[in-house]
């Protein structure tokens, strides 16, 4: 693989000296003069030109915000900001994990995408989640979560090291230069990073490497107190010095192999931890595909999303377009949230029986992206009441447009995706656009510290549908991309960056995806308003996951429609909340809004170069 030497790529020395770029060897001559971690305000809007930068972390967005003074373009600045998530944000993304980048490059109008999703290892069987003492399934929680049979082949740093390479400025060593001062210097632990640490305590106790890093003195770190990750900033250098090779090649490589192969549990741990099948040859033979993006019009934009393995821009777009079919903003709040909850019960039918790895099944994307379909599949909605659901997916290979008979009782995707993950959007002078989410899967990945380095290892592959079925288009298979959500959407008007946006979630991340554009769009919102309005997500399952203030909100008008509702939250943690937004709309005159969420994970924070 190719290594860019920080001097032979830099811009220019005025960025490499604003970016503090420090040798391997300089960081731990260093660590004793590092200046104590700064305390970290989060502002969730901010309003300015120059460029920006949206995260649900102030470490984070003040790394991609520096970049972006020092006159790099949006994609250095996402990769700084990327690699500061992975130290700020360790349960949630980084280089254990994987991701999906999109890119509107300003010059040539276009908008490109990267994926860098996990992939099955190539020796996993399709049998992989049976347990072979029992003949069935490994119960979802606790062993597939906390294995390492769900550990993918990460591809977040392959990504960083493609985006930089096809669109940016910086070297791979420069790009993570701040990340790896926040890892050295440390940050403030907030209330987030204590309760995500407790929500998984039982699991990270049950790993050596786990337990020393992220329990230290046998408790998660205390809120106020500065964590530390010297090991992950040893890795990062490593990177820098050596490029990706240190990763997908080497001891490093041989390392991730042996601890999925052999989960590194402690003595009295009862989780049973399932071993899984990474190799050295995996690491090595990872590509990140670059891929043509999904683009769906809507009402007079645009909107440019991640094709498959993601499900985002199908699903996105499908829904999209049924939506269009009505003028949501002509009805009353409820009517348009009731049409909004039935297009995405439709388009996630369609995900279920259509959506896997297009290098493994065919996916019609086209044909779920087209209009006359759309059509054909807005027959199942009633504008007086609620389809049962599971809805049927709709025929692909057979539409005409025309409403015919009600069709066949739909059948439930299981739906075993996690509520981690987290997202970003930049943009930068130029006018160039990245929105990015990257994820270990759920919070906390699969627990598994790797030794040593500093880094969580993903548990991605529970993304896989867990039963095998030869029909199922997100059926394991060796090599496989498991089937995402992740929805990093850029939004275009007349072919300039009107929207981008993004959202964590697992499956909620398309229905928060959609409903801040429907926010946004049809029902008049700002995009401050339109991310901080309480969710709700249908995601084709006989309730409606939807957020306390939004039950209390549209309960009543919605129940009598025939929806029910359910309070949001998982089995692994107390929050109640659906998503993480992050977006910037673009203005007359440059004005950019930068926005994150004002109040879920803990508020995210918002940065622009030239405040207004
Ligand atoms: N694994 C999920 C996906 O790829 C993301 C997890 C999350 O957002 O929590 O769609």
């Amino acid at each position: 693989m190719r290594i860019r030497t920080p001097l032979a790529a830099a811009t220019s020395a005025g960025l490499l000296a604003a970016l503090a770029v420090v040798s391997p060897t300089a960081v731990a001559d260093d660590a004793a003069q590092q200046p104590a971690a700064r305390p970290t305000a989060k502002k969730p809007t901010a309003i300015g030109t120059g460029g920006a930068v949206t995260t649900v972390d102030p470490e984070a967005t003040a790394a991609g915000l520096k970049v972006l003074k020092a006159g790099g373009n949006a994609v250095d600045a996402a990769v700084a900001a990327a690699a500061t998530l992975g130290v700020t944000e360790p349960y949630s993304a980084g280089i254990g994990g994987g991701g999906y980048f999109v890119y509107y490059d300003a010059k040539s109008g276009k908008v490109r995408t990267l994926d860098g999703r996990e992939t099955a290892p190539r020796k996993m069987p399709q049998d992989a989640f049976i347990d072979p003492a029992t003949g069935k399934p490994y119960p979802f929680t606790p062993d597939l979560v906390t294995s390492g049979v769900s550990v993918g082949t990460p591809g977040t740093l392959a990504t960083w090291d493609k985006a930089l390479a096809n669109w940016g400025t910086l070297s791979l060593a420069d790009a993570l230069a701040p990340a790896t001062r926040v890892a050295t210097r440390g940050f403030v632990v907030d209330e987030t990073f204590r309760q995500q640490t407790l929500d998984n305590e039982e699991r990270f106790r049950a790993f050596k490497d786990t337990k020393k890093l992220f329990l230290p003195k046998g408790d998660a770190p205390k809120v106020g107190s500065v964590f530390r990750n010297p090991e992950l900033a040893a890795t990062y250098d490593s990177i820098a010095l050596h490029g990706t090779d240190a990763f997908y090649r080497g001891p490093l490589a041989r390392l991730m192999s042996s601890v999925v192969r052999n989960p590194r549990t402690t003595k009295n741990t009862d989780l049973p931890t399932p071993k899984g099948y990474l190799t050295p040859r995996d690491l090595r033979d990872y590509k990140v595909r670059s891929q043509k993006a999904t683009r769906t019009t809507y009402r007079g934009h645009d909107v440019y999303g991640m094709a498959p393995s993601s499900s985002g821009g199908t699903t996105v777009g499908e829904a999209l377009n049924i939506l269009e079919r009505y003028d949501l903003s002509a009805m009353t709040t409820e009517q348009a949230l009731h049409h909004y909850l039935e297009a995405s019960a439709l388009a996630f039918a369609d995900r279920g029986k259509y959506v896997g790895d297009p290098a493994f099944v065919d996916v019609p994307v086209k044909k779920l992206l087209d209009d006359t379909f759309a059509a054909e599949r807005a027959c199942g909605i009633n504008p007086a009441k609620a389809a049962t659901k599971p809805v049927a997916a709709g025929d692909v290979s057979s539409y005409d447009g025309v409403c015919g008979p009600a069709t066949a009782k739909g059948t439930t995707d299981t739906d075993t995706e996690n509520i981690s993950t987290t997202n970003m959007t930049v943009t930068d002078k130029w006018g160039n656009v990245v929105e990015y989410t990257l994820t270990i899967e759920q919070t906390g990945g699969s627990g598994m510290v790797v030794p040593g380095h500093g880094f969580l290892l993903n548990n991605e592959l529970t993304d896989f549908s867990t039963v095998y079925d030869a029909a199922d288009p997100n059926r394991i298979q060796p090599g496989k991309r498991p089937r995402s959500s992740m929805s990093p959407t850029i939004v275009l008007k007349d072919g300039k960056p009107f929207l981008a946006l993004g959202s964590p979630g697992g499956s909620t991340i398309i229905t928060t995806v959609l409903q801040v554009l429907v926010n946004r769009i049809d029902l008049g919102m700002t995009i401050q308003d339109a991310i901080a309005a309480p969710r709700a997500s249908q995601r084709n399952t006989a309730s409606v996951t939807a957020e306390p203030d939004f039950i209390t909100l549209y309960g009543p008008a919605l129940t009598a429609l025939g929806h029910t509702l359910a309070p949001a939250g998982d089995a692994f943690t107390s929050a109640s909340e659906i998503g993480a937004a992050t977006a910037i709309e673009f203005g007359p005159r440059k004005r950019l809004t930068a926005v994150a969420e004002p109040e879920r994970r803990g508020t995210g924070s918002a940065a622009v170069v030239s405040p207004r």
